[in-house]
């Protein structure tokens, strides 16, 4: 056997086994790949007489044109792809199977993905009417709270949201000293405007005098119907000198305002009695302080603010 011709044999025996390699791989031999692996199956080989021919980091042009017409390898090589045609086609084949088995799967996923996007939109369209029936049931309760927490015909607070605010303020405080202020207001001679103006009038006063006094006290300050005509105003986190400010632009305010209903004109004023948290103190306690100084400020001719007897 000439040089040549084992050269060729060795060739044709290292490209059957880049061939078995790419089966393997399941790889297609392109170009790239077959040089790779080709070569790197000729180094493996320490196939001195092959390195010799072909040699390391072959370039083929230059080692090809020494050994073998460059012409006749390539001619070789494509005709042995031509003869792999079958492998290649087999390989094909099999991969034309696994695409076409892959079809119906790939459909049974399309169904499925449309199955889950119906089932999607059914379930947004289940979460939204849930969320409206949330909203709605959100709505009521805090319609709910808000009667039950909210005087109907003055929008202030009632006797439970004071309990409520008012133990849970002074509960948070530990027995100690708190920046907390009590307002008890009281309407000067209310009597004698339901007997004047009617009690529907007189409960129209009661709103407007509401009102007012939400205008003046801070966004912070909570105003409560504690009774009849009857008014609490909690100050939080205010000092005595403050809430003696506020009380003091209160009762101007009433008395400075007039409501003017059914061509009527009437003017308004209330006395005020105020009491400062001490430590240990209960509502009742501050209360009663706070109901003790609006007495002594009706005593004094009403229209009056009067600070509790222990803060003076
Ligand atoms: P003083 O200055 O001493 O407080 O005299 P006053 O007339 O304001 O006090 P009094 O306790 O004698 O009268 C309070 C009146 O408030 C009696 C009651 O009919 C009236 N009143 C209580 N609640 C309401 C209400 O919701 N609507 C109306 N229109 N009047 C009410
Ligand atoms: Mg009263
Ligand atoms: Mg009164």
């Amino acid at each position: 056997m000439t040089e040549h011709l084992m050269t060729t044999t060795r060739v044709w025996e290292v490209h059957e086994q880049v061939f078995q390699k790419l089966k393997a791989l399941g790889q297609f031999p392109y170009p790239e790949i077959y040089e790779k692996l080709f070569y790197s199956i000729i180094n493996e080989s320490a196939d001195e007489e092959l390195t010799k021919i072909l040699g390391k980091n072959f370039s083929l042009c230059e080692k090809v044109e020494n050994t073998i017409n460059y012409l006749e390898i390539v001619q070789m090589l494509l005709s042995s792809f031509t003869e792999s045609h079958s492998d290649i086609a087999r390989i094909a084949s099999i991969q034309q199977g696994h695409l076409e088995r892959s079809t119906p799967k790939n459909s049974e996923c399309i169904v499925m993905v449309e199955n889950l996007t119906l089932l999607g939109e059914e379930l947004s369209i289940k979460l939204k009417k849930a969320d409206e029936k949330i909203k709605m049931v959100n709505h009521k309760l805090e319609e709910a709270i808000k009667e039950a927490t909210v005087d109907p015909l003055t929008q202030a607070l009632n006797r439970k949201a004071l309990n409520e605010d008012l133990n849970s303020i002074i509960a948070a405080g530990d027995d100690k000293p708190l920046n907390l202020i009590l307002l008890m207001l009281d309407i000067d001679n209310f009597k004698g405007v339901n007997d004047r103006y009617g009690h529907i009038t007189g409960d129209k006063v009661l709103q407007y005098l509401v009102k007012l006094i939400k205008t003046v006290v801070r966004t912070t300050d909570k105003v409560y119907r504690f009774g009849g005509e009857e008014f609490l105003i909690v100050l939080n986190r205010c000092q005595i000198d403050t809430a003696l400010v506020i009380s003091e632009k209160v009762r101007l305010a009433i008395a400075q305002n007039k409501l003017i209903s059914n061509g009527e004109t009437i003017q308004l004023t209330v006395s005020i009695g105020v009491a400062a948290h001490q430590a240990g103190d209960t509502l009742d306690v501050m209360v009663e302080c706070a109901d003790k100084a609006l007495y002594k400020a009706k005593g004094y001719g009403k229209n009056k603010v009067v600070l509790s007897d222990r803060m003076s």
